[in-house]
């Protein structure tokens, strides 16, 4: 299919993309006048207003009555209607399920929680439908204006964001969940990496809005990352991109749940500075948190155990950051908790180990709720509306 191709199927693709660049500009951007969007989109004014008609007609898109900037030609800013579709989001973990339901402008609208009893594959679809039957309830207009569910996991995904490869935290291997969850909801079903999904989020709703160049690092039960270039979420040739917490900052160190040795988990995740502060004589039943307060009491060794890991953490992420050159590194998870504990140590290693670049690295901290994961989901089985990959059902065909 060339540039010069006029058939049907093309002039479809080339509309839904166009479609899909305006939409989205005017869910991150809204209100804005349809002038800005030619200008953001690189399309002309008549392409827009072609492609924002249907839009409005269905529902999707509402022009700002009376607004006007004065003198000269009134500019009437469109702005997305949020409540014409939701998208369910759901992250599941070893045990229990977080769901939510998220609207068009990325609000979670409703949000619910379910213990899980076991991993077991069929236990699990089994919960999730439950839990997004529960979640459809809460409001009349959510059944009959939600088609789409994203299930965000930690694991690694097939690029076809339907099969679920594996996944060390649920002893999966090889599971076709993306089928699974759609014969159990009904729902449109993406399954995607749950670090991946906190990358969606903040690429179409939060610190990722305008900024096409940036990764998100996880710290937690262990450490994950999610790179977003050019815009874009890199999953990888195998869907296995970003695989941080397995870069080896300590050849020869302790063993690593992967099989190798003395990668950036076995000192830097919660679970390595809980063992590091126990082999060093300090208590063995502490959680992080716990930790972190032994640290800040002023225990030498709990304290030790956290500038270890801020320093091997530094150096993964200048090793990600020396490769990838993102504008902004945005830190989350669970782990953050300690972040006082572990921040100068990050800055000091990375600032050491990064190439000058002309421009500052930008260490972000966003202690984001569990929630925010499942949203993630969410916004990953919407993205598709705002990307061109699936329909507007609505009064008005639009492809
Ligand atoms: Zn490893």
């Amino acid at each position: 299919m060339g540039p010069g191709d006029t058939t049907p199927e093309n002039r479809n693709v080339v509309r839904d993309r166009n479609r899909a660049a305006v939409l989205g500009a005017i869910v991150t951007k809204g209100p804005i006048a349809r002038s800005e969007l030619a200008e953001l989109t690189g399309l002309s004014q008549g392409a827009v207003t072609k492609v924002v008609a249907p839009m409005i007609e269905a529902g999707y898109v509402v022009e700002q009555e009376g607004s006007s900037t004065g003198a000269g030609r009134p500019r009437v800013p469109l702005s997305v209607r949020p409540d014409r579709r939701f998208a369910v989001g759901v992250k599941v973990m070893e045990r229990e399920i977080i769901g939510v339901v998220v609207d068009l402008s990325g609000r979670v609208v409703a949000q619910q929680r379910s213990r899980l009893e076991s991993t077991e594959v069929a236990t699990v679809v089994a919960g999730t439908g439950d839990l997004v039957r529960r979640l459809l309830a809460e409001d009349d207009t959510f059944g009959s204006r939600t088609f789409d569910l994203g299930v965000g996991l930690a694991g690694q995904i097939d690029n076809d964001h339907r099969t679920l490869r594996s996944s060390a935290m649920l002893n999966w291997q090889s599971v076709p969940l993306g089928a699974l969850m759609e014969a159990e909801t009904g729902l449109r079903t993406v399954v995607e990496n749950d670090v991946n999904t906190l990358a969606v989020a903040e690429l179409w709703f939060g610190a990722g809005v305008d900024m096409p160049w940036f990764a998100v690092v996880t710290l937690g039960a262990g450490i994950g990352s999610a790179l977003v270039l050019d815009g874009r979420v890199v999953a990888g040739a195998r869907g296995a991109a970003g695989e941080l917490g397995h870069l080896v900052v300590a050849p020869g160190g302790r063993s690593c749940r992967c099989g190798n040795r003395g990668c950036l988990e076995t000192i830097a995740s919660d679970p390595a500075i809980l063992a590091s502060i126990a082999e060093a004589g300090g208590p063995a039943d502490l959680d992080i948190a716990g930790a972190a307060e032994l640290a800040r009491r002023g225990d030498a060794t709990a304290a030790a155990a956290f500038a270890r890991a801020g320093a091997a953490l530094g150096s993964g992420i200048a090793a990600l950051a020396n490769l990838v050159n993102p504008e902004r590194i945005i830190l989350s998870g669970e782990g953050i908790v300690a972040s006082d504990l572990l921040l100068s140590a990050v800055r000091e290693t990375f600032a050491a180990q990064t190439l000058p670049t002309g421009g500052a690295y930008e260490l972000l901290l966003r202690p984001l709720p569990d929630e925010t994961w499942a949203r993630g989901a969410a916004a990953v089985a919407l993205q598709g509306i705002f990307t061109g990959g699936s329909n507007l059902p609505g009064p008005t065909r639009t492809a």
